[in-house]
């Protein structure tokens, strides 16, 4: 595998923010069981007991268990990216009062529907989302993962992709406020549109996504020509994925990609979205990535970016899959990996009549080649070179040599 080298601006950008010299204090995830209250439908694939789900195994793996006691962000925070009248409809919604025109906001389709508390929902899951940033950046913490953050498709002024408010950009934009540089990497297999199209104009934040081709999936963006304007040209990366990557094809561009784009941009945080539906049987994308893939790259910002990155999570609509990753996230921010069980708790797996054969927590070694792999394969190290020639030059990152896997 790559070795990864350390970032090179440790020095005194974060002055005076961290809380201790001696190095950072242990990680946090928060999560709140008021997420419950919230239901999107019957036959809406984002389902909340997913997140119900990721603590219960948490629990039955004997992992720490999450901060509860965050507050929603306010209405002041959420304007520092919504527009004021968009957030009062979805107030209102929210409430239960009539709206005439909501459709005008994409809302109330398929994707987006209106359920009571919306707005509740979605303030609270930004909430979590600042208070991760937050306790990594003035608390001193390792890192802090907000699982129920990440909802990375949401516009200004419109819902999009299952998403009302956009966590990561309102965190994003907390933290640039304080005049601090900021990464944001998306490892969805849905493009981080949202927040690529937040910060498309600025190089105070680095955008990278990396996710399935926007020809195969919604939303349909997140092209390699989509690279930044005006001063944020050149910061914004995209490396899209064919249906039918694997770990390989996945794990080779996160290393040819992301280090060397992080250490040339040298932010001070870095801001990840941990979405886990690349996962082979995700219901919604057609990647073909096991826990192998996914913690590859968890692994990473643990490794490279102590005390200085903040996760997220993101999609993931196979309940299980999402429940399995983010455990195995949180036990990698740990340092626990190795503690946690190969396979899933037999209460659980009962539980959710999982068959004998499937009860995987960490996936075994796969090598799945779906029909469209060679292309797969080919397209990813297509993609890498353009990148490497076009905007690596540009941003001074180092193209680094490929391992023949
Ligand atoms: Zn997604």
């Amino acid at each position: 595998m790559l070795s990864w080298r350390s970032p090179n601006n440790r020095a005194s950008l974060t002055g005076g923010l961290m809380s201790s010299s001696a190095g950072p204090k242990g990680p946090l995830y928060f999560y709140s069981s008021q997420f419950q209250k919230f239901n999107y439908g019957p036959t809406h694939p984002l389902r909340m007991i997913r997140l119900e789900l990721t603590n219960k195994l948490i629990e039955l793996v004997h992992l720490p268990g999450p901060v509860e006691d965050f507050q929603p962000a306010s209405y002041q925070q959420l304007g520092l990216f919504h527009d004021r009248h968009y957030l009062t409809i979805l107030k209102e919604l929210s409430q239960g009062e009539e709206v005439s025109d909501y459709f005008n906001f994409g809302l109330g389709a398929g994707d987006n529907p209106v359920f009571p508390g919306i707005y509740d929902l979605s303030s609270l899951a930004t909430g979590g989302s600042i208070a991760a940033a937050k306790a990594v950046v003035e608390g001193g913490r390792e890192t802090a993962f907000a699982i129920a953050g990440g909802m990375h498709h949401a516009l200004a002024g419109r819902a999009s992709g299952f998403c009302y408010i956009n966590d990561p950009v309102v965190a994003i934009k907390t933290l640039v406020q304080k005049g601090l540089r900021i990464a944001y990497v998306d490892i969805d297999a849905h493009h981080g549109d949202g927040v690529q199209w937040a910060f498309f104009d600025t190089d105070q934040v680095l955008t990278i996504s990396l996710h399935q081709h926007g020809a195969t999936l919604f939303p349909g963006t997140g092209g390699l020509e989509e690279v930044g304007r005006n001063k944020g040209k050149g910061f914004s990366l995209n490396l899209p994925f064919w249906p039918d990557t694997d770990d390989d094809i996945f794990m080779d561009g996160f290393d040819r990609v992301v280090p060397p784009a992080l250490e040339a941009f040298a932010p001070d945080y870095v801001v990840v979205q941990l979405g886990v539906d690349t996962l082979l049987a995700d219901p919604l994308a057609n990647m073909n990535l096991s826990t192998k893939g996914f913690c590859h790259a968890v692994r990473y910002f643990k490794e490279q970016w102590p005390g200085r990155w903040i996760a997220l999570g993101g999609g993931g609509y196979n309940v299980i899959n999402v429940a399995r990753c983010w455990t195995l996230a949180w036990a990698i921010m740990l340092g626990k990996y190795h503690e946690v069980p190969d396979m899933l708790p037999e209460k659980l797996a009962d539980l959710l009549k999982i068959p004998a054969d499937e009860r995987f927590l960490k996936d075994p070694e796969q090598k799945i080649r779906g029909r469209f792999w060679d292309r797969a394969k080919r397209d990813a190290e297509d993609a890498i070179k353009i990148l490497e020639s076009t905007l690596f030059p540009a941003l001074g990152a180092k193209v680094v040599k490929k391992i023949t896997l």
